[in-house]
């Protein structure tokens, strides 16, 4: 936990019922001050419900909520010009320029930032004068950013920021918001990938079934769920006979060559012999020692530590290999 007063967020004990839904059951979540946060989580897991109560654009049936120190629920237009919110997917078509929108949309600000140094900070000042239907995607994102930066907001909330997009546009968002750490913005990013999670945030908050089951850094979320390393080589090079006893029992029948995630960050399991270890070193060990004996070479040994969507998909339960959910100790 966090100690101290400077927190942009301070949530305890935050349900949100719909009807029978328990959308949201018992989240605490803090954030500090200048933090960029990930919050992350499958589908229907509760992070539009709890962002959209920390942006005061949902009610909660219970707990206690503070943004910049006030309860969005009774936010007054001086708070909310102190927010900035990137909604998913937001998309301007019209005639208007890039500059022309920035422009009137500062309007809305009693002390915009200069709509020249806005469109720079988002890498959009080449493009000023370009009409908004003629942006690309990656550009539209930047706008996006722009129009949530041009009100000079301590907080930033960015809704699922690369969804759909080219790995090329990708990278120019995250450079996008990666700026964003430079002017000391908070920032509470909710994606539903853990390497842009990882990229970007200090922290990532993994949210599953409307409670949180991880908060930490990826390394700490990664040592909490300890994920096995999976060795493989071809069984051409060492067959079955020629392994000694030990390594034979912890051979990965079956289970370990279908259990690739599909995530594009995931690296396939190859076909063949796989043991999965937390012993890398005692394993390949004894895997070049059988080889030496067996007289052949081990050019085929592959050593493939978890990736992290192995570690978010354990964490969410949605792997096959379960994690408790004690949360991980910041
Ligand atoms: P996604 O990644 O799909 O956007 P999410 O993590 O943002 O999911 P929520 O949209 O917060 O999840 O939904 C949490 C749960 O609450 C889901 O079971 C959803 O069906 C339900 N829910 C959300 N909004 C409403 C609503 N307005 N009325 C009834 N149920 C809702």
């Amino acid at each position: 936990m966090i100690a101290g007063a400077d927190l942009a967020i301070e949530v305890t004990q935050l349900h949100k019922r719909y009807g029978e839904v328990e959308a949201v059951t018992g989240v605490d979540l803090s954030v500090a001050s200048g933090e960029v946060v990930a919050f992350l989580g499958p589908n229907g897991a509760g992070k539009t419900t709890t962002v959209e109560i920390l942006e005061g654009l949902r009610t909660r049936t219970s707990g206690d909520v503070r943004v910049l120190g006030v309860d969005p629920a009774a936010a007054t237009a001086a708070w909310k010009e102190r927010i900035g919110v990137v909604l998913q997917g937001a998309r301007h078509e019209g005639d208007f320029t890039a500059a022309e929108i920035v422009t009137m949309w500062s309007a809305y600000y009693r002390s915009p930032r200069p709509v020249a140094e806005v469109l720079e900070l988002v890498g959009l000042g080449d493009a000023a004068g370009t009409r908004t239907r003629r942006l690309s995607g990656g550009q539209q994102q930047r706008l996006a950013v722009a129009l949530a930066l041009v009100g000079d907001p301590e907080l930033v909330f960015l809704d699922e920021p690369t969804t759909g997009f080219d790995p090329a546009a990708r990278r120019e968002a995250w450079e996008t918001i990666g700026g964003l750490r430079s002017l000391g913005v908070t920032v509470m990013l909710t994606t539903h990938y853990m390497d842009e999670a990882d990229h970007l945030a200090d922290r990532i908050v993994v949210i599953s079934r409307g409670q949180i089951v991880a908060d930490g850094t990826a390394a700490e979320l990664a040592r909490h769920v300890a994920m096995p390393t999976r060795i493989s080589w071809d069984a051409a090079q060492l067959g079955h006979d020629e392994l000694p006893e030990g390594l034979r029992e912890l051979l990965d029948t079956g289970a370990s060559s279908g259990s690739a995630s599909p995530s594009e960050t995931s690296v396939p399991v190859p076909a063949g012999p796989v043991i999965a270890t937390q012993d890398v070193d005692g394993v390949v060990r004894q895997l070049l020692a059988a080889a030496d004996s067996a007289g052949t070479r081990l050019d085929s040994l592959a050593v493939r530590p978890p990736t992290l969507e192995d570690t978010y998909l354990a964490l969410t339960g949605e792997g096959s290999a379960g994690a408790d959910s004690t949360g991980v100790a910041p």
